[in-house]
């Protein structure tokens, strides 16, 4: 029983359902209580006001009959009356005797309402009405006293009397009806409301259930979006694609931890191998010297992939150290060229150059120039002998646009898609081959990117298989 108490205190207060519930049952109720009053107030008085004019009517034509003949005719003329009234008459004379009744006796049992309007209508005051509900108890009256004169004299009191028991018995029916009718609305609105607010609210208790079940591990839950009320579909929507974002972003996750721990292990393997081979028997300083240097060419590839991830980490959490300074971007892209020009001759690549004057922007002189090595060294990785890479760099639209372009074998628009992901290869098998000589572990696009857009910037890629790549990176142009 307090448990039952218990769980509908907890349902109806502490559920919004309930509450909305309890809420129309509340305004109901005040509106029932004023409609109630309202009504009552003024269907009373209007008809109290009906009986008393009646009554009015009444009292006044016979005491014009009264007031016209002789005092002995007086009972005669009131009997005449009673013969079509339906209440009780009293006739009073100015001593204060009852000269006549009809029906019940007013002035007997009364507390004191009938004899003051007796009084009163004595001093010649027009007419006077009582309302008694003491009266012989059950009978309620609505009395009137009127004056009788004789040669302009006051000389008795005419009283009459009316039963409202009619009118209450109506009134009391209309009481009974309205309670009933109010407590039928208040029950059918609470019932309406509470099924109301439950199937408005039904979606919220499957949006609580995806949710927990999404928050427990199951990612690839999604909410039914085939819903009725626009509000609702609106939270669906915005949910489904926060665990959209939450499940790409925890496979991103799980897909670059799976990575990085493969771009390691693979030279961690190798390395292993190698060092195992060389302490199989002893050697000569000569073959230890090589073997080393071997070695140590593997370690320093692990080593850059570990700063790498280092760069990207801090990037991702913020942290990356971004020192801007107006940098003569003219000059540096210069002199990065100028370290590229024999590296390139080498392969009979030739290095084209259309670098405007005076380009100044605001950045990191270290980070820029790391972009631009990437970019010219996979530009140099694909670039066919005999052909020719470009670098240029001009001004458009208050930003300096960097470009470098070459002639290799070009990215497919879905590999461009995907260009700039964390360990994102377009050739897999073959830059995993190439490990031992260089290949990169596909970060330095991310990375690049990542430098740009904490530069204000932006990076793009213009290619297509066979026609050779062109990147782009937009940065700020520094306006003083
Ligand atoms: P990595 O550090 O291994 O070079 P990047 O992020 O720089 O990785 O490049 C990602 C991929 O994009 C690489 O697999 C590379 O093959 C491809 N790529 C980069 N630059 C070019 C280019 N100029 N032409 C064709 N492919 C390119």
């Amino acid at each position: 029983m307090i448990q039952w108490i218990k769980d509908l205190h907890a349902n109806v207060f502490y559920t919004f359902r309930g509450r909305l519930a309890m809420l129309y049952v509340v305004v109901e109720l005040t509106i029932l209580l004023i409609a109630g009053l309202l009504i009552y107030s003024l269907l009373s008085r209007q008809v109290y006001n009906d009986v008393d004019e009646e009554l009015y009517a009444q009292a006044q034509s016979v005491v014009n009959e009264l007031n016209h003949s002789d005092f002995t005719f007086w009972p005669f003329h009131v009997r005449e009356f009673t013969n079509h009234f339906n209440g009780s008459v009293q006739l009073v004379d100015t001593n204060g005797d009852i000269q006549f009744t009809f029906g019940k006796n007013l002035l007997q049992d009364d507390t004191g309402g009938i004899l003051k309007a007796l009084k009163q209508a004595m001093t010649g005051r027009s007419i006077i009405f009582v309302s008694t509900e003491t009266l012989l108890r059950a009978d309620n009256m609505r009395v009137i006293a009127a004056a009788v004169r004789k040669d302009n004299e006051i000389v008795g009191v005419l009283l009459l009397g009316r039963n409202t028991q009619e009118i209450q018995k109506i009134f009391k029916l209309l009481y009974s009806l309205g309670g009933f009718l109010g407590l039928l609305s208040i029950v059918i609105s609470c019932v309406v409301g509470y099924m109301m607010a439950r199937r408005a609210l039904k979606p919220i208790g499957q949006i609580t259930a995806t949710a927990k079940a999404v928050s427990s591990g199951d990612l690839t839950r999604r909410l039914d979006s085939d819903v009725h009320d626009k509000e609702i579909r609106e939270l669906i929507t915005s949910l489904n694609s926060m665990f959209e974002d939450l499940e790409s972003n925890f496979n991103a996750q799980k897909r670059f931890t799976a990575d990085a721990s493969h771009e390691l292990r693979i030279p961690l393997t190798i390395l292993k191998g190698e060092v195992e081979v060389a302490l199989r028997h002893p050697r000569s300083e000569e073959e230890y010297k090589h073997l080393l240097g071997q070695h140590l060419d593997i370690i320093e590839r692990m080593q850059r992939i570990v700063n790498d991830l280092l760069t990207l980490a801090r990037a991702d959490a913020g942290l990356l150290e971004v020192v801007q300074k107006p940098v003569d971007l003219s000059l540096l892209l210069q002199e990065i060229a100028q370290h590229h020009l024999i590296l390139f001759d080498d392969h009979k690549i030739q290095l084209e150059m259309d670098i405007d004057d005076d380009l100044e922007i605001l950045a990191d002189a270290g980070h820029i120039e790391r972009i631009v090595f990437n970019l010219l060294n996979n530009a140099f990785k694909f670039a066919p002998r005999n052909s020719t890479i470009y670098l240029s760099a001009h001004v458009y639209e208050n930003e300096a646009v960097i470009m470098v372009k070459d002639q290799g074998l070009g990215i497919s628009p879905d590999q461009q898609k995907r260009l700039f992901d964390r360990f994102y290869r377009v050739d897999d098998a073959r830059a995993r081959q190439s490990h031992h000589h260089g290949g990169g572990a596909g970060l330095g696009l991310a990375i690049c990117k990542r430098i740009v857009e904490a530069h204000g910037g932006a990076i793009r890629v213009e290619s297509a298989l066979g026609k050779g790549a062109a990147f782009f990176v937009h940065l700020p142009l520094n306006r003083l």
